[in-house]
């Protein structure tokens, strides 16, 4: 088995591809995927371009730090979307430069932040809803999601940032 092959390794290949494509500056976000029972979370104040997989936490599925390092302080917002999109295998949440400055600016609808710019994005992220601000690592994060009417599997935090869930990380 090689490391990439692994859930932990693919966490690993995704933050280095994240830092890379200039999307996860500084310490900031915080990447999950499901290990069967199990998730594994970026440990808290993890560079995401340094990563190897003893720098991961492990978590049971409501959430809970069972293993490893300290988990990120919003894990409430990856168990959050996980519930929301039970399929779903990995979660990504980043402070890239654009969805801040997106997510500082009034949403376009009451269902999405930004206008349906291209078909393509609307295809492969749907609507992205503009959820409202709370302080990074507030378990309230997580109630945003719950407490939001509208399907999606991709969000900007008010004046924060970007969270997303998919089938693979
Ligand atoms: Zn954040």
């Amino acid at each position: 088995m090689t490391a990439a092959s692994t859930v932990a390794g693919q966490i690993v290949a995704a933050g280095r591809a994240l830092v890379a494509a200039g999307l996860s500056p500084g310490s900031s976000g915080n990447l999950s995927a499901r290990d069967g029972d199990l998730v594994l979370m970026t440990a808290t104040g993890t560079q995401l371009g340094d990563l190897s997989a003893a720098d991961l936490a492990v978590l049971d599925a409501d959430g809970r730090h069972v293993d490893g390092p300290k988990p990120s302080k919003e894990v409430s917002l990856h168990v959050a979307l996980y519930a929301k999109n039970p399929g779903h295998l990995a979660v990504v949440h980043v402070h890239s430069p654009a969805a801040v400055a997106l997510s500082c600016l009034a949403p376009w609808s009451e269902e999405s932040a930004i206008p349906p710019l291209t078909p393509y994005s609307l295809m492969r992220v749907g609507q992205v809803p503009l959820l409202g601000f709370v302080a990074p690592g507030d378990p309230a994060m997580g109630d945003l999601i719950t407490d939001s009417p509208h399907p999606f599997r991709a969000a900007l935090l008010a004046n924060h940032g970007a969270v997303v869930s998919g089938e693979s990380i």
